[in-house]
């Protein structure tokens, strides 16, 4: 595939300039519009045959060509209404008067034949060739209109072997302890079968661009030494039906010959969107692509060594079938890294270089809130272009500072970066969250604060959840209250509300209503519920046209409205109170989360109750 690439190529013009000559020429030679020998009429041929002086007669339909002994050649046109046989009677000459003379009449019904058919033919094939060239390039030149089927995986027959580690990703140890298992399997996994164990076989990695996922994968084939297999969910959307699929069977066979291996599905949202959603129909390719990647996993019994890992950076567009269990049931967020994490990536990109001993990566780790993995090593090599065009031996401080410029408001930024104002809101917000949640009773431990950006939420607090049959009225009513607390601590500390708080309204608002419509919490509407069914608002996604049939009065509605508000306030006050309560415990939280923007639980309670910390005193 990649030797026709190599191939000296005709300029296309000159194809297309060419076969239209041919096609031209051949149309013109039929229908007689070259000038040809001198004309003479019909009556000046029958003349010659009578003197006998004519050597050859040559008849192509009506068209005749008489050539003398002495080579001189004469065209004429015979009268096409009678057959030249009458018209040789109606000038007189005998049949032996033709017969001394080299008379012949090719075989014109089949020449015709032949030449109508390459007229016909020939701009089908020049639009073939054109067509084909077109796909070739589209495919970026792998294998051409032949070679559709074929997965464009990285080498074909035994994968690509990474020589990435672990240690080439910094700054998301979560995502990493979550795959070192995955690591362990690759490498021995006789060990896992032996015993019984079930092995995972999808991984879908969720987060935003940048932060490492493709590393990730990568460095796990590496870690483990095994072949990867990488395709682009994005590499589907625009081939023909069936083309995908094929290739997706394509790539997991080579998968299946070279296990234990890994195959890497990149972008998989861009098959795997929820079928049916969206407007303007299914798009069949996508389907049958991602049918053909769930038929792969789902034939994978416990002897097929391969682990398929997936990314994306939208998992709430993703079709359920593919989160089932047995697919990707294993989810790995990669985040956007916290101060540490950014600068030990700075570290990893920074091996090698000659950097400046007066940069400080802490320094800069700082500045970047919000940057991605990418992001930073962006910024080191811009920093590193800078050094280069000042004709400097080393990378300064001041080639980082216009390299932060230059990405900071760079056009491929995708996430934004974090003005130190957004930053303070943001940490008050979260700390009022996780606050008010450690001086509630029935809430669950917070097992995570972070003012690192994921999705939407500048921040967020993240509970342990613990298992719970039934859920009480004080689960809810303390949840709603705490998630209020990020506003109640912003209208305290900052006497304005933000943005920032309108998914938690959002939320909020919902188990309120659930509370109310679904399991009848409400003292003044009782028992029935008023739900439209169905969609239950901390599982399911959002139906939101669901919720426009209603089947309740007016009456209900209008009760449902002002019990939602009671609760909506009665827990607001509450949180209020709370941080009311604790304000110095609050702004102590906030000012360790500014420093270390991501803090677990032992800090974070440790810190509520006033022990002393590793990270409090790392705080001065
Ligand atoms: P994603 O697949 O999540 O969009 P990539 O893995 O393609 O991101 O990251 C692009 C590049 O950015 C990587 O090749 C690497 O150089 C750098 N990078 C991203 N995240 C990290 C990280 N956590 N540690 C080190 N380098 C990173
Ligand atoms: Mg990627
Ligand atoms: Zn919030």
């Amino acid at each position: 595939m990649q030797e026709q690439e190599n191939q000296p190529s005709i300029p296309p013009w000159v194809w297309i300039l060419g076969l239209v000559t041919v096609a031209i020429g051949a149309q013109m030679w039929l229908t007689g519009s070259f000038d040809g020998p001198e004309k003479i009429p019909m009556d000046e041929v029958a003349a010659l045959i009578e003197a006998g002086e004519v050597k050859s007669i040559t008849v192509r339909k009506d068209k005749i060509e008489v050539v003398l002994p002495d080579g001189t050649i004469y065209g004429s046109t015979k009268h096409s209404d009678d057959s030249l046989t009458e018209t040789w009677e109606y000038y007189g000459i005998s049949t032996e008067q033709l017969a001394s003379i080299d008379y012949s009449v090719p075989d014109q019904a089949a020449m015709n034949t032949m030449i109508s058919i390459a007229i016909t033919i020939l701009p089908i094939l020049l639009l073939i060739w054109i067509f084909s060239r077109g796909f070739r390039q589209m495919q970026g030149g792998s294998g051409g209109i032949f070679g559709f089927g074929k997965s464009r995986a990285k080498n074909l027959n035994d994968g690509d072997r990474p020589t990435v580690t672990f240690a080439d990703v910094a700054g998301v140890d979560e995502a990493k302890q979550d795959l070192v298992e995955v690591v362990q399997f690759l490498k021995e996994p006789e060990k896992f079968v032996q015993v019984g164990a079930r092995i995972p076989k999808g991984v879908l990695m969720i987060g935003p661009p940048g932060t490492g996922k493709t590393l990730l994968a990568r460095a796990i084939a590496g870690e483990a030494g095994v072949p990867f297999f990488h395709i682009s969910g994005s590499e589907f959307v625009e081939m023909f039906v069936g083309v995908g699929a094929s290739r997706v069977r394509d790539l997991f066979n080579k998968a299946k010959q070279n296990a234990p291996s890994i195959v890497f599905v990149d972008e998989i949202d861009a098959v795997g969107r929820q079928r049916g959603a969206g407007m303007g129909g299914g798009n069949d390719e996508r389907e049958q692509t991602l049918n053909q990647i769930l038929v792969e996993m789902d034939g994978f019994d416990n002897e097929t060594n391969i682990i398929v890992m997936a990314a994306t950076n939208r998992a709430d567009v993703l079709d359920p079938a593919l989160l089932r269990p047995g697919r990707f049931d294993r989810k790995v967020f990669v985040d956007l890294p916290d101060v540490k994490g950014r600068e030990s990536i700075l570290k990893v990109h920074g091996r090698g270089k000659p950097i400046d001993e007066a940069v400080s990566f802490r320094d800069m780790a700082r500045l970047t809130a919000g940057f991605s993995g990418a992001d930073l090593e962006n910024l080191i090599n811009e920093a590193a272009i800078f050094a280069a065009r000042r004709d400097q031996k080393t990378i300064g401080m001041l080639e980082f500072q216009d390299a932060f410029d230059r990405v900071a408001l760079g056009p491929e930024r995708k996430s934004k970066v974090m003005s130190e104002n957004d930053k303070l809101t943001i940490a008050y917000h979260e700390a009022g969250h996780a606050v008010v949640s450690f001086h509630l009773p029935n809430t669950d431990p917070v097992q995570k604060i972070t003012i690192v950006p994921r999705g939407q939420a500048g921040g967020y607090v993240m509970p342990l959840p613990e298992d719970r049959m039934v859920v009480s009225r004080e689960f809810f009513e303390d949840k709603i209250t705490m998630t209020l607390g990020g506003r109640a601590a912003e209208e305290i500390f900052f006497g304005r509300i933000t943005t920032g708080a309108s998914s938690d309204l959002q939320q909020a608002t919902r188990m309120a209503r659930a509370m109310i419509m679904e399991y009848g919490m409400s003292d003044v509407l009782g028992l029935p519920t008023y739900s439209s069914g169905g969609s239950n608002p901390f599982l399911g996604r959002q139906m939101a046209y669901l919720g426009n049939q209603r089947n309740y009065s007016e009456e209900a509605a209008r009760i449902i409205d002002s019990e939602v508000k009671k609760i909506l306030e009665s827990g607001y006050e509450k949180a209020l109170e709370i941080i009311r309560e604790n304000p110095d415990k609050l702004m102590s939280l906030a000012k360790t989360l500014l420093d270390m923007e991501t803090l677990d639980r032992t800090v974070f309670e440790d810190l509520m109750t006033d022990v002393p910390t590793d990270s409090s005193l790392a705080m001065a």
